[in-house]
């Protein structure tokens, strides 16, 4: 391989992969607004034309500003490598006087803030002018600001850590570092598993153990029946932020929490919470969980081979940007490698989507089987109606980019895979 032809592939990976998103965008966003006038036949008789154009209209919305991140990001991608940007961020930290890891470090600092600053206006039109405009927010401007003040304590906290351990890790570990740093990211992981919930997620909702209620009973029976053991029911008041309602399971072995949205609790009536709950048991018996963190496991390894591979090869360097003359610093600072790699990555990466949408959406067909067998199919379907109006998810998309990006199938889908459950089995006991 020259760095020419490496240029050539990653310019011709990163064309490929705008097009592809903009393409897709703009096909959702058309799809979408041909069908905004009709409810589809399933849904007539449970959502309005109303609610249904409310849809339509937050769907193309978030589109449009997808679109122009897709052409930003690229655009900031290639400033970063062959407009020479990281090359200089590179030239300027070797002028610093600390250490070399200190200098890599430094490098990393500079670059997430440039990336920082130029997501920051997309994640605020994102809530101010998007979710505003649909009744989702419920952010103020001083809770916003507080939130991405401890984001980035959190990220310093946990991340300063691991980057500066990885980078140590690929000066002194030798020829294998990168075992070395893979288990070191596997740590990583459990250790976010086990503080997430516990001191992370605190830190900005507040978590009360659920009432004493008709969906805490039914809640209750239901673990029981499939044999669950958690730490706790909790409720978390997801309503200080957004209209949007979600539950979840946070936690592994016996400190498995599980946490209701506020704004989830409001709107089901308790035998829906109950199918909802059902489902996401499905994932924790059907092993979903462990199946991807097992995966991501395999492919990280896979990924630090690889980087392993090309932090040698000149050409990586020189067909990302960084000029001849620079090559002999970049060799001798393995975080330059890092970064560089971190930076292209999703552009080769992205081809792979479909993959992993494909993987998810076939472990929603199973949870949601496993929620008509330990809990009410009507109930379920109830719920998801209700889920799909509130979060004014779209009942049209386009096929394609819900095949490509989709990890939940599509409500019409979804919904008629249920009945034809119910339809085959027996009632099951908790109806
Ligand atoms: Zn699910």
């Amino acid at each position: 391989m020259t760095s020419h032809v490496f240029l050539l592939v990653f310019a011709a990976a990163l064309a490929a992969s705008v097009a592809v998103r903009l393409w897709l965008a703009m096909r959702q966003a058309g799809f979408v607004r041909a069908h905004r006038e009709t409810v589809p036949g399933a849904f007539a008789s449970r959502i309005g034309i109303a609610a249904h154009r409310k849809a339509a209209d937050y769907t193309v919305a978030k589109q449009r500003l997808s679109m122009l991140h897709v052409v930003v990001d690229a655009a900031l991608l290639l400033a970063m490598t062959l407009g020479g940007g990281l090359a200089s961020i590179v030239g300027w930290t070797e002028t610093v006087d600390v250490g070399p890891l200190w200098r890599d470090v430094a490098m990393f600092a500079i670059a997430g803030v440039i990336y920082g600053a130029v997501n920051l206006p997309f994640s605020w039109w994102h809530t101010f002018r998007i979710e505003e405009r649909f009744g989702f927010n419920r952010m103020t401007m001083a809770l916003w600001l507080s939130d991405l003040a401890k984001g980035l304590a959190v990220a310093i906290a946990l991340g300063l850590p691991l980057l500066v351990l990885v980078l140590w890790l690929m000066r002194a570990a030798g020829t294998y570092w990168w075992l070395w740093a893979w288990g070191a990211w596997m740590a990583f992981q459990l250790l976010v598993l086990v503080l997430y919930p516990t001191v992370i997620a605190p830190l900005f909702n507040k978590f009360t153990p659920m009432e004493n209620s008709a969906a805490r009973e039914r809640i209750e029976s239901l673990l029981g029946r499939c044999g669950f053991r958690s730490a706790g029911l909790f409720v978390m008041d997801g309503s200080r932020r957004s209209g949007h309602g979600n539950a979840y399971f946070t936690g592994f072995g016996k400190a498995k929490r599980i946490v209701f949205f506020d704004t989830l609790l409001l709107r089901l009536a308790p035998e829906e919470v109950e199918a909802v709950l059902a489902h996401e048991l499905g994932h924790f018996k059907l092993r979903h969980v462990m199946k991807r963190i097992l995966w991501s496991a395999v492919l990280s390894l896979a990924i630090l081979a690889l980087l392993a591979w090309l932090a040698q090869a000149p050409w990586f360097y020189a067909g990302l940007g960084i000029p001849e003359s620079m090559l002999p610093i970049a060799l001798s600072r393995p975080g330059v490698a890092l970064e560089l790699f971190l930076l292209v990555l999703p552009v080769f990466t992205f081809m792979l989507e479909p993959l992993s949408s494909l993987y998810s959406r076939r472990h929603e067909f199973e949870a949601d089987a496993f929620a008509t067998r330990h809990a009410s199919a009507a109930a379920l379907t109830a719920a998801l109606v209700k889920l799909y109006e509130d979060n004014a998810a779209t009942l049209t998309p386009d096929p394609l980019h819900s095949a490509f990006y989709d990890s939940h199938p599509p409500a019409a889908v979804r919904i008629a895979r249920i009945e034809a459950l119910v339809a085959r089995e027996p009632m099951p006991l908790a109806a």
